[in-house]
């Protein structure tokens, strides 16, 4: 749909997806084929680049990480997305999963916290080509207007899930997110249809928290309670 096919590492990239993700029972064809297609290794720091197709999560400085492949394909997969689909993802931490997003989606807006890693993001998704993702610096839960989206993507935990963010979707939207304490979450899927929400918890998994006017603060983090 937008970058070029890139072909740098591209026998990882198959191995990754055989091994980690439909092994794990992820068959969605068009997931697993922006997962082969995207260069995982252009998102990561110099230093984690030859770890970048290994099966765990990666640092990124400023104590955030790119999440492990296989979670970045299961929250996809969990949005069912169309091509047509209009998608907001909170956290872009690296800029990865916005550009998986893209390749399967209309449109992406994703906003990051960390001015320097907004920054980093945009410009790794610029020499990709990918010209339908927009890169905020802000607040995910507070800070942008727009809307609605038909799939809304959380890639930081919080104990329950931001009304703020459900009231984004539209219609038969999806929302994927980490949901729990700061240390231990479950995937957790939002289904809206009409006024009522339905939530559907799915894997066990692990999340850097959530920031921002509606996610932890340190010092709620540190005793597990949120106002
Ligand atoms: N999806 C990312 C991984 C994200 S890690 C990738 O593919 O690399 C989670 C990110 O969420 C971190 O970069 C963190 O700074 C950011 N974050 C946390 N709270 C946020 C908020 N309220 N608004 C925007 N970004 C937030």
């Amino acid at each position: 749909m937008f970058f070029s096919e890139d072909r740098d590492r591209a026998g990882e990239r198959a191995r990754m997806v055989d091994l980690q993700i439909r092994s794990r029972g992820i068959d969605d064809a068009p997931v697993l084929d922006a997962m082969r297609a995207v260069p995982r290794h252009r998102f990561v720091p110099r230093s984690e680049q030859p770890a970048a197709y290994d099966d765990c999560p990666l640092p990124l400085g400023h104590g955030q990480t790119i999440s492990q492949p296989y979670m970045v394909a299961a929250m996809t997969a969990a949005l069912a997305l169309s091509p047509r689909a209009r998608v907001l993802e909170v956290g872009t931490g690296s800029g990865y999963q916005a550009a998986i997003l893209a390749r399967l989606a209309a449109d992406v807006v994703t906003v990051e916290w960390v001015p320097e890693l907004a920054a980093r993001a945009r410009a790794a998704l610029a020499e990709l080509g990918a010209a339908n993702v927009t890169v905020v610096n802000g607040d995910g839960t507070a800070d942008f207007e727009g809307g609605p989206f038909d799939a809304v993507l959380v890639a930081a935990g919080a104990p329950r899930v931001p009304s703020v963010l459900r009231d984004r979707l539209a219609d038969g939207g999806r929302l994927v997110m980490p949901v729990g304490s700061p240390t231990l979450q479950t995937l957790t899927v939002v289904r809206r249809t009409g006024a009522a929400f339905r939530e559907q918890a799915a894997d066990p998994c692990r999340f850097v928290p959530l920031r921002g006017r509606h996610g932890w603060t340190p010092a709620a983090e540190e005793s597990e309670v949120l106002e």
